[in-house]
C-alpha cells in the first residue's frame, strides 16, 4: 500500500482511522505486527463507508472480531483493519430471539440470554470470540455450532450491497460458511433460542466452563485449536501420538495439556508459530498420512 493511498483514505474518512496500530494486543495469540490503518467500528454506516472507500482505492481490508482465531504476519497488515470491538457490540433480546452487532462477545451474550431464561446458547458461552467471527467461522463446541442458532444475518458483499440472509442461504458446514466463501462482512446477527429454565442453563454453562478449564491451556495465549478436525480423526490425538506434546519452536509450543492447541510461551513470534505448524504438519503426515489443515486464519503470509 502506498503512503498516498493511506493519506487519501484517511482524508476521505475524516481522520477516524488510526495509523500504525499494534495488532498483537487484540489477537489472543499475542503475536503479529501493526495494522497500517485501523478503524474501530462504531456504526454500520461508518463500516460500510470505510469498506467502500478502501475498495475504491484498492486498499486491502482485514476484519477482526475478538481476534481469537487469527494469526497475523510479524510484518503486520499493510492495509485497513476493521475491528469489531466494544463500540459495535449492542445486544437486544426480543422474546426468544437475540439481535447482536458483530462485536458482541459470546460470553457476554451467553450471560445476557441466560439471565433472560433463554436456552440454546450455552455451548458458545466459553468460546472467546465475537458474534461476527463466530457466525463467519460457524464456531462450535459440545456437539453444536452456530448454524443451529443463527436465524438471519445482515451482511455486506464485496460489491458493496447489503444482503439479509436466512439460515438456509448461509452454506454452513464444519467451520465454514458463505460469509467465509464469498468474503461477506457480517454486520448484524439475529439468533433464535428457546425458553428454558434459568438455573439449569447456568448449571450447563458452569459444566462447560469446568470442562474447558480442565482440558484447555487457558493460562497461555493461543488461538484455540490450531488445526481443523481431519476426517475420521482428532488433530490433538494425532499430534499427541506423534510425540509432539511440549515440542517448541522459539516461543511457540504444542500444549502439554491439549496437543491441538499451539501456545505462546511469552515471547513467540508469528514466524515461530508458522515454523511449529509446519513441523507438526510434516510429522503427522509422515506418521499417519493425514494432512492437517489450519483452522486458524493466517493473514499476510502464505501458510503453505
Ligand atoms: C481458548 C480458546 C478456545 C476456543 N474454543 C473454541 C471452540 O470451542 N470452538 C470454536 O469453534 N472455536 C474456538 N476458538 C476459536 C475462536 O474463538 C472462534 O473461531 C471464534 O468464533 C472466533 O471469533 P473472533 O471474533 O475472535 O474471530 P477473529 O479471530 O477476529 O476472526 C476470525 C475470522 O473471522 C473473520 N471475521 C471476524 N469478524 C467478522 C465479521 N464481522 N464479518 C466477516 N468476517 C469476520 C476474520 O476476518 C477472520 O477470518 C477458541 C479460541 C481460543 C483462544
Amino acid at each position: 500500500m502506498l503512503d498516498g493511498d493511506a493519506e487519501r483514505l484517511m482524508a476521505a474518512l475524516e481522520d477516524v482511522l488510526q495509523p500504525n496500530v499494534s495488532l498483537s494486543p487484540i489477537l489472543s495469540i499475542r503475536t503479529g505486527g501493526p495494522a497500517r490503518l485501523l478503524l474501530e467500528a462504531s456504526n454500520e454506516r461508518g463500516v460500510c463507508r470505510a469498506i467502500e472507500e478502501a475498495r475504491r482505492l484498492g486498499i486491502p481490508i482485514l476484519l477482526v472480531g475478538n481476534g481469537s482465531n487469527t494469526l497475523v504476519a510479524d510484518t503486520g497488515f499493510d492495509g485497513l483493519v476493521i475491528h469489531f470491538g466494544p463500540d459495535y457490540a449492542d445486544i437486544v433480546i426480543d422474546g426468544d430471539a437475540v439481535e447482536a452487532q458483530s462485536g458482541a462477545l459470546l460470553p457476554v451474550v451467553a450471560k445476557r440470554v441466560a439471565e433472560a431464561g433463554l436456552t440454546g446458547f450455552e455451548f458458545a458461552s466459553g468460546i472467546p470470540g465475537s458474534i461476527g467471527g463466530a457466525a463467519f467461522m460457524n464456531a462450535g463446541a459440545f456437539g453444536r455450532d452456530f448454524s443451529t442458532i443463527v436465524e438471519r444475518v445482515r451482511c455486506l458483499t464485496p460489491q458493496g450491497e447489503i444482503l439479509e440472509l436466512d439460515n438456509q442461504d448461509m452454506a454452513y458446514g464444519y467451520r465454514t460458511s458463505r460469509f467465509m466463501q464469498e468474503g461477506l462482512v457480517v454486520l448484524h446477527v439475529r439468533m433464535k433460542l428457546a425458553p428454558g429454565n434459568k438455573e439449569e442453563i447456568l448449571v450447563r454453562m458452569d459444566t462447560y466452563t469446568a470442562e474447558r478449564r480442565a482440558k484447555q491451556p487457558l493460562n497461555y495465549p493461543s488461538a484455540g485449536s490450531f488445526f481443523r478436525r481431519p476426517e475420521g480423526h482428532f488433530a490433538g490425538a494425532l499430534i499427541e501420538e506423534a510425540g509432539l506434546k511440549g515440542h517448541r519452536v522459539g516461543g511457540a509450543a504444542v500444549s502439554t495439556l491439549h496437543a491441538g492447541f499451539l501456545i505462546n510461551l511469552g515471547d513467540a513470534t508469528t514466524a515461530d508459530f508458522l515454523a511449529l505448524m509446519h513441523e507438526v504438519q510434516g510429522e503427522v503426515l509422515t506418521r499417519f498420512g493425514v494432512q492437517l489443515e489450519n483452522e486458524v486464519r493466517i493473514v499476510g503470509v502464505d501458510p503453505t
